[in-house]
């Protein structure tokens, strides 16, 4: 595993990061020793946020007592500076720590939403203010939005910006990078697999290890994971012409209009299960019909009871069009339940 140094921080990281979603589907002691495994495998950056339920308990638990051997980052959704402070506070917590390497501005992917931030009694004075007290190192910004992204960095307040970075959303390794770069920010990779639609770890970490100055951030919920990832990184290995084929076909099956998973949509008003019936065409794909409408049938008897609200649109950092979407994967589900002989009920 290679170190560097983040950006122009003074945070010494390891060329892999570990991200905190996954382990909250895990019971404590279980979660705990992954995190310790992925810290023995060499990892020392760990990712979590205030809004990932007990993810940030769970590394402050795992990592009582070594606080100088690891990198903490976290971030929080409060727009207002009592609710960020409060956060933070939390965070500090629940880390265990007196202070936080890396706070993150989580989700900024609307003008809207970063006027909040910078708003009088907004949460960007008041973690300045923290910041300045010690109680954090550097101030970083998330977001899903690219030009939301490029705007952010060009503010001379972060450190860090951390996007959606893989070989399918690769438009961010064309603009993105080189600008954060140039401009001395550590760049953070989310959604390595691109929220699950890419399901090929080598040709995903392939890609992403050619920029050395990126800081993959993928979720881990086995030893298994770790050691598939982290294996990785302890060989060389470079893109080759199959790999340069396989990811051709995954970006002209998927193209830029699909869901990754994000969550922000949900919850529907009218009890619509958008994220995992937003998947079925790709389920579809990858399980073959038969197994995936019945997998996918509790999802996919939702989708009539949208009444085209828009709630979801406006939510979805994507723009993606979800109602319909939702009904041509509603439309696939019902020719598939046909050709297997069981209608939609
Ligand atoms: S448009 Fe449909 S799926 Fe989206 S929030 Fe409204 S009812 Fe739910
Ligand atoms: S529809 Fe949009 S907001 Fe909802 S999970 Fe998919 S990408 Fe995320």
């Amino acid at each position: 595993m290679r170190y560097y140094k983040l950006g122009n921080t003074d945070l010494t990281v390891s060329e892999l990061g570990f991200g905190g979603i996954p382990i909250l589907r895990l019971e404590s002691t279980e979660a705990e020793s992954i995190l310790r495994y992925a810290f023995d495998k060499g990892i020392n950056f760990f990712d979590t946020a205030n809004a990932y339920r007990d993810s940030e308990e769970k590394i402050g638990r795992a990592f009582a007592g070594m606080r100088d051997k690891v990198v903490l980052a976290t971030k929080t959704m409060r727009r207002d500076g009592k609710g960020a402070l409060e956060n933070l506070e939390q965070s500090l917590r629940m880390l265990r720590t007196d202070y936080i390497d890396l706070y993150q501005f989580h989700q900024v992917a609307q003008e809207s939403v970063w006027e909040e931030i910078c708003a009088h009694g907004g949460a960007l004075a008041v973690l300045q203010k923290a910041k300045e007290a010690g109680k954090i190192r550097h101030l970083g910004i998330t977001s899903h939005s690219r030009p939301m992204a490029a705007k952010l960095i060009q503010t001379g307040l972060f450190g860090t910006i951390q996007f959606p970075f893989n070989f399918i959303e690769e438009a961010a390794a064309q603009d993105l990078h080189p600008e954060a770069r140039r401009l001395g920010l550590g760049i953070l990779a989310m959604k390595p697999f691109a929220g699950g639609m890419i399901d090929n770890a080598t040709i995903a970490f392939k890609y992403l290890r050619q920029f050395s100055d990126v800081l993959p951030l993928p979720g881990f919920d086995s030893v298994a994971a770790v050691d598939e990832v982290a294996g990785f990184y302890e060989r060389e290995n470079g893109l080759n012409a199959d790999d340069e084929a396989r990811m051709a076909s995954y970006r002209q099956e998927l193209g830029q209009q699909f869901c990754r998973r994000c969550e922000y949509c949900q919850p529907c008003p009218q009890g619509v299960m958008i994220t995992p019936a937003m998947g079925y065409q790709v389920a579809a794909r990858r399980m073959s019909p038969r197994v995936s409408v019945e997998f996918s049938r509790a999802a996919m008897e939702t989708v009539p009871r949208c009444i085209e609200c828009g709630v979801c649109i406006q939510r979805c950092p994507y723009n993606l069009p979800i109602p319909e979407m939702l009904k041509k994967h509603y439309d696939l589900w019902g020719k598939h339940c046909r050709e297997v002989n069981c209608s939609p009920r």
